[in-house]
């Protein structure tokens, strides 16, 4: 029997969601916010996710103001209050329903949100992308490494394994960058601009342009001086014209110039 909206019965628990979690029951056709579960024997994580929800957005279940964590199987007409993550996100700091926190912000991106995740390079963020990541492999590098998961996929943040994540909801690349500063308290300090290769993620290093003359176009050859390389893929980096475009689309987003600590 499907969730109700409306109407209780007898021994079923009432689900009551917070606000915030109106973008992914809209996206299943809910209009309401309290829904009436059919009475059945599952863990509350299974009851959420029944509704479009992804655990990962979950920061408290409470029942009678005590806090429950993902595996509590509600038994009775009892209201269980849903409380989305409170942000910013600190994803260190130890919860009931993430017990084992991570030490530092690390990402990998999955393959419907490549733009966000060179944007997120260039600003120096440890993020791990590639355009051929199947769901298994983003949920099992998020394991492996301790990385947080970042997609617009939402069946992908269902699997259980996947703790740290934010399900983007921006579409323009930009404002999905302002999305997850903003979500995990990214914005404050300096950013590493420029530091990592946008494609494999190593940190890049100065090389001299005397050694890689052979491998420039004329006009870069002849408009720039300072070059680092990646140690991993051997591409080439230089602060070209597009830079400045970048530079200038993250001071429209809030992020001040000299928070953009440049490399080489
Ligand atoms: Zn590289």
């Amino acid at each position: 029997m499907p969730p109700g909206e409306q109407g209780d019965s007898m021994n079923a628990p009432i689900l009551l969601f917070d606000r915030h979690f109106l973008f992914f029951l809209a996206a299943r056709g809910h209009m309401s916010r309290r829904f009436t579960m059919a009475p059945r024997r599952a863990a509350i994580k299974d009851m959420i996710e029944s509704l479009g929800v992804p655990h990962t957005e979950v920061g408290a279940i409470r029942v009678n103001h005590q806090e429950v964590d993902f595996s509590f199987v509600p038994t009775t007409t009892e209201q269980i209050v849903i409380k989305a993550i409170p942000t910013p996100f600190d994803i260190t700091r130890k919860t009931l329903l993430r017990p084992q926190p991570f030490d530092q912000v690390k990402f990998v991106a999955d393959v419907n949100v490549g733009r966000l995740a060179r944007l997120l390079l260039s600003l120096g963020f440890d993020t791990v992308y590639s355009n051929g990541f199947k769901d298994s492999e983003v949920a099992k590098i998020a394991t492996r490494e301790q990385r947080i998961v970042l997609t617009r996929d939402t069946a992908l943040l269902k699997r259980k394994c996947i703790v740290f994540a934010r399900r983007i909801r921006g579409e323009d690349p930009y404002l999905q960058l302002k999305e997850v500063l903003g979500f995990f308290g990214l914005a404050r300090g300096k950013f590493d601009f420029l530091s990592r290769c946008t494609t494999c993620n190593c940190r890049l290093q100065p090389i001299e342009k005397q050694t890689i003359l052979h491998r420039l176009e004329p006009k870069t050859k002849r408009f720039y001086t300072r070059f680092s390389i990646c140690p991993n893929c051997c591409r080439i980096f230089w602060k070209g014209s597009h830079h400045g475009a970048m530079k200038e689309r993250l001071r429209a987003l809030g992020i001040p110039l000299d928070a953009l600590e440049e490399r080489p």
